[in-house]
């Protein structure tokens, strides 16, 4: 069921408690900003999810008023990420879902990363 990206924030949702530590992770990287790990239902060899620790539900609250801070320590957080996992050679995928017509599913702002094969054009 995609979300609306328009709606309050649910600490209730799942990455939420991921966050409070409620629900298990696969951590990849933790720091002030974000939390990085590995997605419960792969869709590629590798495949990360980065959240920030902040209450977002997608890119446009994000982009709308978080801090500077915020968003360069997340910006950051996932290049160094990708770097240490080894995808910038042979290369990854970044892709964030928001609402309805992106199948947003998870309320809370995310980042996948794929990589690990070829991953061929976009399908859309
Ligand atoms: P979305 O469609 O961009 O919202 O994707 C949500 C992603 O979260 C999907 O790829 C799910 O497999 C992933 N996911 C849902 N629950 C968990 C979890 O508990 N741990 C890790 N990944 C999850």
């Amino acid at each position: 069921m995609a979300i609306d990206p328009t709606q309050a924030y649910d600490d209730d949702n799942i990455f939420a408690k991921i966050l409070r530590g409620e629900i298990p992770n696969k951590t990849v990287y933790e720091d002030e900003w974000v939390l990085a790990f590995h997605d419960i239902n792969p869709q590629a060899p590798d495949h990360i999810l980065v959240i920030p620790k902040g209450r977002y539900v997608s890119w446009d609250d994000f982009s709308a008023t978080a801090s500077e801070a915020e968003i360069a320590g997340f910006v950051r957080a996932v290049g160094h990420v990708a770097r240490e996992a080894g995808m910038v050679e042979p290369g990854y995928r970044l892709l964030a879902n928001i609402g309805k017509h992106g199948h947003q599913e998870v309320a809370h702002l995310h980042v996948h990363i794929f990589a690990g094969k070829p991953l061929g054009p976009m399908l859309m």
